[in-house]
């Protein structure tokens, strides 16, 4: 019968995170556990409990992933000789607690070297770093062998001695009166912690834990085109495992410094050029700065606001390929110029008259609009008039007389207001 693949068995997808593992063995364990009586199914339950014990092994997961089945044969404990009717009435914590508990998953192999812890660091690098690549230097403190001791945590001239307890083994067996009823479990000696020796007179240096933190420092290569957020992996600069065990890996978590021109999006780089509108509307050529340092760019006449335009391969090398390049990006920012000399401001003028643009509302224009309104104040009047009875009637034709000469006099008013007067155009 060919064997189910774990992450179907766990119905999770093969980057699934630690706590959907967890979580999607509990709920279908729930399911299958013995005590429930519709859906609990004792061959399926073995089948979920052997995938959950891999797949929640880091180290068990990444071979599987990469060997399948094959690799991780002998590595599962077998639930085969389980009897899990006599699970009935125990809860499937009690269950996840006992098989999967209590440090079980970590260290591999009971007594045995295990491997050191991996080690995380931040690193932040400049934006054109992250661009072009880098190397850096990098100091972490990190487990290492005790140099006093050379490691085996007893004090210089004494020597570690063959534990009692369990005879040098570093596993004691210990009969469990359980749900399973009586049963035999292999553990770790309490009392070297699977060591198989005992320190009699410890090391001062390391306390008798063979182990010390030193500070080292390790070379980073960083490669050109490195995303923010990337995790680097330098293999073997984490922790010293207990026992003799390897070293544990360093990921180091890049971090990248916002660049004040340049805003990146993965491989292409953007940014804001200010242009003057004679430029906009002329066009020419003129230096962008980019990556590489300043470059040449054309712009071409007529030009609107927002316009962006392309300068090709002057972006973000590719990562892990960086013969290929990204592209920048360049929005073209129309500036109006704002402070005008009195020779510029008389130039503009003239470009406005030469293109018959009207800058301001004609005088008959602006008497239009003031028409505008007196009629619909007088049409609100006239009917407040009406309301009001046919007495009034004289005083609104009254009135209307009144407005009319008014606005014979606005309309002088407003002609004299936009006559140019002397020295105000030199201004
Ligand atoms: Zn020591
Ligand atoms: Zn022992």
């Amino acid at each position: 019968m060919a064997k189910r693949d774990y992450y179907e068995v766990l119905g999770i997808a093969k980057n699934a995170s630690p706590e959907e593992i967890k979580k999607n063995f509990r709920n279908k364990a729930r399911d299958l556990h013995p005590d429930n009586k519709d859906s609990g199914d004792e061959a399926a339950f073995k089948e979920l409990a052997e995938a959950y014990e891999i797949l929640s092994d880091e180290q068990k997961r990444a071979t599987y992933d990469r060997y399948g089945h094959e690799g991780v044969k002998g590595s599962t404990r077998g639930f085969d000789n389980v009897d899990f009717s006599s699970m009935a009435g125990f809860g499937i914590d009690d269950f996840i607690e006992f098989f999967f508990g209590g440090g079980m998953r970590s260290g591999g192999r009971k007594g045995g070297p295990e491997q050191g812890s991996h080690l995380k660091y931040d690193l932040e690098i400049e934006f054109l770093e992250a661009v072009f690549g880098t190397e850096k230097k990098i100091n972490i403190r990190r487990l290492e062998d005790c140099t006093t001791c050379e490691g085996t945590g007893a004090a210089p001239g004494s020597t570690p001695v063959t534990c009692v307890t369990c005879a040098g083994m570093g596993q004691v067996q210990q009969v469990m009166n359980s749900w399973f009823g009586q049963t035999m479990r292999v553990i770790e000696c309490p009392a070297c912690q699977g060591g198989g020796q005992k320190i009699d007179k410890p090391c001062r240096d390391c306390k008798g834990e063979a182990l010390v933190r030193k500070s080292r420092e390790f070379q980073l290569k960083i490669p050109p085109g490195i995303e923010p957020g990337s995790r680097l992996r330098l293999t073997m600069a984490g922790d010293k495992g207990r026992r003799g065990g390897t070293f544990g890996d360093l990921f180091v978590i890049i971090h990248v410094k916002e660049h004040k021109q340049f805003i990146r999006d993965g491989e292409t780089i953007h940014i804001r050029q200010p242009i003057s509108f004679s430029m906009a509307a002329l066009g020419g050529e003129m230096m962008i700065a980019t990556v590489d340092g300043p470059k040449q760019l054309k712009i071409a006449a007529g030009i609107q606001n927002g316009t962006t335009q392309v300068m090709r391969e002057m972006g973000v090398p590719r990562f892990n390929n960086p013969t290929r390049r990204g592209d920048q990006i360049v929005h073209l920012i129309v500036e109006t110029p704002t402070k005008l000399a009195p020779e510029e401001k008389k130039l503009l003028e003239k470009l406005a008259e030469l293109r018959s643009e009207q800058l301001h509302l004609t005088p008959e224009e602006l008497a239009e609009i003031e028409l505008k309104k007196e009629a619909a104040k007088e049409a609100a009047a006239a009917e407040v008039a009406a309301k009001a009875g046919a007495g009034a009637k004289s005083k609104a034709g009254k009135k209307e007389e009144e407005k009319e000469k008014e606005d014979g006099s606005l309309i002088d008013k407003i002609v004299e207001a936009f006559r140019p007067k002397n020295g105000d155009e030199a201004k």
